[in-house]
């Protein structure tokens, strides 16, 4: 960090400032200029308490210069990071192939999703998402098929080699969801569960992390510092929108926080076109755009019946679509350096 001292600040509350920088284990470097003085802060202040110095007489302002979360930031690890997706196809995320990841909001029954399962593969896709445990705004709406979904999930792996991605909502879920999938999905309203957090960093399966509706980037880069410092450095996040006074659409999709995440964090970033918008006929040319401002991959809404849809019918689009869909994504990718 950095501290700026008021003009006019006397010797003392210099030295004041510098000693409360040395009793935090830091050292100072004074820089006297003709307007002010500036002490820099040497050494790691992340875990330090900043806000005390704000209140200290002569001090005028401090700016942090770290970012506060340390495992996630590229000032820690400069190579990115590649997370394995598990399941038969060798997908993963963060390297030069694209996790393209599709399939129904939730997991509805057996021969539905097994028939999108194989229309998801056949479109190139590596994974297959769907909700057994679904967060519903409405306690009175479809809440999935809890453990059955998750069975219906594994057999579609082993039907079609796809790595299973599902949402796991609560600490007393953990263990059951990692037992049949090959990637825990935090939702968007759990971003901030704190515990979830510590709790899926405690498993060997990657995460999914999506950005809560409100959360900035950095906080999103500090939920994922939870997931990390249990031990799990498999985290994949996953940009689905935020909550804007925009009204056309269900969230609005903010992409440059792609380009952003790559600059300031080493871990894959996704994109969800179908939460981000809400509506079908947007999801495509946001996949596009999504790959085209150098996303590692896409979570999709794919549904063979979207107007009989338990949940989020409106946002899914066809494996008709999807077919079509990532011919166009191919040639995308290949302008940018990546493949499908
Ligand atoms: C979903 O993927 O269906 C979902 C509920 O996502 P989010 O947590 O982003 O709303
Ligand atoms: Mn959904």
């Amino acid at each position: 960090m950095i501290i700026v001292m008021e003009q006019g600040a006397t010797r003392s509350q210099v030295d004041y400032v510098v000693n409360l920088i040395r009793e935090m284990g830091l050292r100072e470097h004074i820089i006297v200029g003709a307007e002010r003085t500036v002490v820099g802060v040497i050494g790691d202040d992340r875990q330090k308490d900043k806000d005390k110095l704000e209140n200290v007489p002569g001090v005028e302002k401090v700016i942090p210069v770290l970012a506060p979360y340390k495992m996630a930031s590229r000032e820690v690890k400069k190579e990115r990071t590649i997370v394995p997706l598990g399941g038969r196809l060798g997908g993963s995320a963060g390297g030069k192939k694209l996790a393209l990841i599709a399939g129904p909001c939730s997991v509805e029954d057996r021969s539905k999703l097994l028939e999108i399962a194989h229309a998801v593969k056949e479109s190139g896709a590596t994974g297959l998402r769907g909700g057994a445990f679904k967060p519903r705004t409405s306690p009175y709406a479809f809440q999935g098929l809890g453990e059955k979904g998750l069975e219906i999930l594994a057999e579609a792996r082993e039907q079609t080699g796809l790595a299973v991605v599902t949402e796991v909502m609560s600490i007393d879920q953990v263990q059951l969801v990692a037992r049949y999938a090959d990637v825990l999905q935090v939702g968007a309203r759990n971003m901030q569960n704190y515990n979830l957090l510590l709790a899926v960093g405690e498993q060997s399966k990657p995460v999914l992390l999506k950005r809560g509706l409100s959360a900035t980037l950095e906080e999103f880069l500090l939920a994922a510092e939870y997931v990390i410092s249990r031990g799990n450095g498999h985290v994949i996040l996953c940009e689905r929108g935020i909550r804007t006074f925009e009204t056309y659409c269900r969230n609005t999709l903010p992409l440059a926080v792609v380009p952003e995440a790559h600059r300031i964090s080493h871990l894959p970033i996704i994109v969800d076109p179908s939460q981000g918008t809400g509506h079908a006929h947007l999801v495509p040319d946001m996949c596009r755009a999504a790959v085209a401002c150098g996303a590692d991959g896409l979570l999709i809404e794919c549904h063979a019946d979207p107007a009989h849809a338990l949940t989020d019918g409106a946002q899914s689009i066809t494996p008709g679509v999807l077919q079509s869909l990532t011919g166009s994504l191919r040639r995308i990718a290949a302008a940018v350096d990546r493949v499908i």
